[in-house]
């Protein structure tokens, strides 16, 4: 048996061991039957992209359970309206999936518009939904004109794919709400629309900061902290940046081809990746004054932080990382940033990883480092201990794996109520780091932790 095989003979294809065998993972593929895989439903990943839209009613139509997976564990932040921190639901039960719910999905818009005035609407489908075939969009139509507000169907219900799917069936909502403009005068404005940043802990405010500094104004954020407002005029930006491409490259690539709005990657993880992005950012909106402003904030900045982070990366000799996150983008940018406090990653993987990504991350890792796509809880342990990581960095579902096996653990998901972005974000992480890997709490475990 090869040392990529775990439990299940057909994953092989999806675990790589650099300098073993040849870099060509599988991934973007669905996730293999009677295999419980770490991955999101599709509703899920609808939910995580539109969730911090604030003013809009949240609405899921299914049963409780998909309203509460998802509820209340988001550390995106408002400025205004905290409508969004509610979780409404349909609540199916049998009658409805024998008799249908559109009946019920009605009467729960309209009681949820008497109570709670907003001028939009996002109403979820589950997997139910997409079994017993409820017409979500004539539902929504008709809901829509009855109440004089914008009811959007996210079409999200299980079985259309994976994660990445909700990413889409959230993007092609968010183009329903995005109104047409004069794109003369609006490529003229000199804004920047911020996609994939969902204002966890307060992120796209510190972002919206620095580029303040640089002399460059934020149209909007996709979605952290925006409204239904701030949304419809996104067409006014005259360039994307683009943080987390999995839930926004598609969207980003629809404003390019509907709009004529061009778009770029960016990532705020890490001193290095951060430095980076505001210097292309600086070189896509003109250069000159923008670009000298950018080098004085990366300076003063870099400067400020450098004695801290290299305060903790002498605490951290000898110490191996393990990573498994949702997207690749963000995979990346965590080998880098891994490196700049002094960390081997030895495992790395994602749930809805690219092509492209996983090529770039081979060409960073080490040799021996385990890479792997969309997988499962058995393959995690397998790795993590055999690669003698001291730490992973998760979500909400790798937790207690790691926990349990006595390994250090960072949280880098949604739930998270402390900012990783930036020059501040790269001081948190590492402090989050040394607190974890460095706690003496795994002198009374197995052994496999940091201490
Ligand atoms: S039932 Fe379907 S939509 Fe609901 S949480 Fe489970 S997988 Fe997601």
């Amino acid at each position: 048996m090869s040392e990529t095989t775990v439990a299940i003979s057909e994953r092989e294809q999806f675990i790589a061991t650099k300098g073993r065998r040849k870099n060509s993972l599988k991934c973007d593929a669905d996730s293999i039957a009677g295999c419980v895989s770490q991955r999101a439903c599709v509703y899920c990943g609808a939910r995580v992209v539109l969730n911090p839209v604030t003013d809009a009613i949240h609405l899921v139509h299914g049963p409780v359970g998909c309203a509460s997976y998802t509820w209340d564990i988001r550390g995106s932040l408002s400025s205004g309206s905290e409508l969004y921190r509610n979780s409404f639901c349909t609540d199916l039960r049998e009658q409805d999936i024998i008799f249908g719910g559109e009946k019920k999905l009605a009467k729960t818009i309209d009681e949820l518009v008497a109570k709670h005035p907003a001028k939009l609407m996002f109403v979820y489908s589950t997997c139910i939904v997409g079994v017993i075939g409820d017409d979500l969009a004539a539902v929504c139509k008709a809901a829509a004109l009855r109440n004089n507000l914008e009811v959007i169907p996210v079409e999200s219900s299980g079985f259309i794919g994976n994660k990445s799917a909700g990413y889409r069936a959230a993007c092609e909502a968010l183009l329903k709400l995005i109104a047409p403009v004069d794109r003369a005068q609006a490529a003229a404005s000199r804004t920047i629309n911020y996609l994939g940043d969902f204002n966890l802990a307060g992120e796209a405010w510190i972002i919206r900061d620095y580029l303040a500094q640089m002399g460059v104004q934020i149209n909007t954020v996709f979605t952290g902290d925006s409204t239904s407002a701030t949304l419809k005029g996104a067409a006014n930006a005259s360039l994307n940046i683009v943080q987390c491409a999995g839930s926004m490259n598609y969207l980003a690539a629809q404003l390019q081809e509907l709009y004529g709005i061009p778009y770029m990657q960016v990532s705020f993880l890490g001193i290095e990746d951060t430095a980076k992005s505001l210097r292309s950012i600086a070189a896509a909106m003109g250069g000159g004054a923008i670009r000298a402003k950018a080098e004085v904030l990366i300076r003063r900045e870099t400067d400020r932080v450098l004695p801290y982070i290299n305060k903790f990366r002498e605490k951290f000799i000898g110490k191996k990382a393990a990573v498994y996150v949702g997207g690749g983008f963000k995979a990346i940018s965590l080998i880098k940033q891994f490196r700049e406090i002094g960390i081997e990653v030895v495992m790395i993987g994602t749930q809805t990883g690219r092509r492209e990504e996983y090529d770039t991350i081979h060409e960073l890792v080490a040799e021996g480092t385990v890479i792997l796509d969309d997988a499962n809880p058995a393959e995690l342990e397998r790795f993590m201990t055999s690669q003698g990581a001291h730490l992973l960095v998760g979500g909400v579902k790798e937790r207690p794996l790691a926990y349990k096996l006595g390994l250090a653990f960072i949280d880098h998901n949604h739930d998270r109520k402390h900012p990783l972005s930036g020059y501040d974000g790269a001081v948190n992480f590492a402090q989050e780091v040394y607190s974890t890997l460095c706690s003496p709490v795994w002198k009374y475990t197995a052994g496999k932790g940091g201490g």
